[in-house]
């Protein structure tokens, strides 16, 4: 797995090679961490072709492109089947496939934002899908709050985490000890479901 290193045009290439030296470990630890997600949570192995594999909502789901007359999901049988010809090249694939979970997760994720709105009176002025890059949610001090349409590709809890993470921040704007625990009071077991997002920024689920 390569790294990519960004810094400031007046760092020198040595400098550099210093400061990479020095991280080394934790540098080693990050892309071990991400590469025992990506084989868990089936990332790595996102093809798009018939019979290929996609993370959806913590599970993983079948790629179907067979000539289905409208795009259709079978949750039974975990197949998404696309309304492409047999023939359909990868890229149209991968556009399908896209469009299909950016529209699933503005319903799911909206769904869950107004379970949590009714249920704790926190209500954001506005909402949207975000596609930030190593952001899973954030909430302006105008009280608007974006989510990453990649939280998709987990399970409802991670999902349920950083939705509520966000509303708490109506109340919170920051990482106080009072903002962990008005977390707490309305989800109890948010721990286990932020380890599940930690070391992996939202930009790793390239797509
Ligand atoms: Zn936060």
């Amino acid at each position: 797995m390569g790294l990519e290193v960004s810094a400031p045009w007046y760092v020198s290439q040595t400098e550099i090679n210093r400061i990479v030296a020095q991280k080394r470990r934790w540098i080693e630890r990050k892309l071990a961490e991400r590469a025992q997600w990506r084989e868990r949570e089936g990332v790595g192995a996102m093809r798009f072709e018939d019979g290929g594999l996609i993370p959806y909502r913590g599970s993983r789901i079948r790629i179907a492109v067979c000539g289905a007359p409208k795009t259709t999901f079978l949750a039974d049988q975990a197949t998404l089947s696309l309304s492409l010809p047999p023939t359909a090249e990868t890229t149209r694939i991968r556009e399908t496939t896209l469009a299909w979970l950016v529209n699933q997760a503005q319903c799911v994720i909206g769904e869950r934002l107004s379970y949590f709105e009714n249920k704790t009176g926190l209500v954001p002025r506005t909402w949207r899908l975000s596609n930030t890059r190593g952001r899973w949610g954030s909430c302006s001090s105008s009280g608007s709050i974006r989510l990453c349409w990649r939280l998709i590709f987990f399970s409802d809890d991670v999902i349920d985490y950083v939705v509520v993470h966000e509303l708490t921040h109506l109340k919170h704007m920051d990482h106080s000890v009072r903002f962990w625990q008005a977390l707490q009071a309305i989800l109890p077991d948010y721990v286990r479901a932020r380890e599940k997002l930690l070391g992996v920024p939202a930009g790793e689920l390239e797509f």
